[in-house]
């Protein structure tokens, strides 16, 4: 097992957190003069740094004891936590696996860590003989699965090999593992202490405005999370949005079971028509599609309020159309028609 003390930034290792004035008393009732908060309202009172109520939740949701859950603002915030913690600005390197999404790069950009990019092979998997050689001077992994904007989840076996050979600190980016058969990876972090696993409630659980990101790893690794993060990072507002949306497992269900339905009418319906030369199979909730002419395909889909995502400089004549209402979904399908 690796020691996780020697992937962390020195200066992350020795960092004093921010004490906010409620982590030496947590109880709700008291007269509270401590954080120079207004007496007056409703929304006066900052919030739970630590999103107690919302990490039991998603705890017993998924099996997970609290002391492994760290939630973010958006899973966004997550990935520049992992850099800003793992990897030295302008010394360290990150590895990842394009075409991927593109946060990845703008992050690692901003805090100055120089991110190498291998090509996944042509069925979109990792190539793991072009990898290797790449992991020695690593110290953070991000794998995208399912990967944005391919849609196809990446060999389970082909991540554990690396969690095992690499030294650094891997995470699995599964914005999209709501919408897959096969399930989150989130049980190997008792196995890999060098594993993070992010997932988000901005797909699935429809709350991409509420920005609620989580975190699953070993205590340790969140504990780091939880001291580089702004304390009150997840607003009250946002926190209470993303508990009752968790209490109601009917309509998450419900919904998914709908967008997944939807998805495989779309599918079969593209597949009718003369300018979709490929769909690529997706365990996701978009469908990156060929055309004959994307950029011809975008640009009349614009025109008519219909928006895509152009993703044909990363996979050459491909828009990436995420999974609609039926109406919207229809309506696609009519303007693509027209196109013909
Ligand atoms: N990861 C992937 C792969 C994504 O596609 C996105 C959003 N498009 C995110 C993370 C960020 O999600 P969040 O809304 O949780 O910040």
């Amino acid at each position: 097992m690796n020691k996780i003390r020697n992937i962390v930034r020195p200066n992350i290792l020795a960092l004093n957190p921010y004490s906010s004035a409620r982590d030496d008393y947590s109880k709700t009732e008291g007269i509270f003069l401590d954080a120079n908060e207004n007496p007056f309202g409703t929304l006066n009172r900052y919030p739970d740094p630590y999103q107690q109520e919302l990490k039991k939740l998603l705890g017993s949701l998924k099996n997970s004891s609290t002391e492994n859950i760290f939630i973010g603002n958006g899973s966004d915030e997550i990935i520049d936590l992992a850099f800003r913690i793992f990897c030295e600005p302008g010394k360290d390197k990150a590895l990842t696996f394009s075409p991927t999404y593109g946060m990845y790069d703008v992050v690692a950009e901003i805090n100055n860590v120089e991110l190498t990019k291998i090509p996944l092979n042509d069925s979109f998997q990792i190539d793991i003989e072009k990898t290797l050689p790449e992991l020695e001077n690593c110290k953070l992994m991000i794998i995208c699965s399912p990967n944005n904007p391919t849609g196809n989840l990446i060999n389970k076996e082909d991540i554990e090999l690396l969690l095992n050979r690499f030294k650094g600190m891997v995470l699995i980016d599964e914005a999209y593992i709501d919408f897959s058969i096969s399930g989150s990876i989130i049980d190997l972090i008792e196995k890999y202490n060098n594993l993070m696993v992010s997932q988000t409630l901005s797909k699935a659980w429809g709350l991409a405005a509420a920005r609620i990101g989580i975190a699953y790893s070993n205590s340790m690794v969140i504990d780091l999370f939880n001291k580089t993060k702004p304390p009150y990072n997840v607003s009250e507002l946002n926190q209470k949005a993303a508990c009752r949306a968790i209490i109601d497992q009917e309509k998450f269900e419900l919904q998914k079971q709908k967008i997944l339905l939807e998805k495989n009418k779309l599918i079969n319906e593209l597949n009718k028509l003369n300018i979709v030369q490929k769909i690529y199979p997706s365990d996701s909730n978009f469908l990156l599609v060929e055309f004959t002419d994307a950029n011809k395909t975008y640009d009349k889909l614009i025109n008519q309020q219909i928006i895509t995502r152009n993703r044909s400089k990363l996979v050459q004549n491909c828009l990436r159309i995420t999974i609609g209402k039926t109406e919207e979904n229809e309506q696609l399908l009519t303007a693509l028609k027209n196109i013909q």
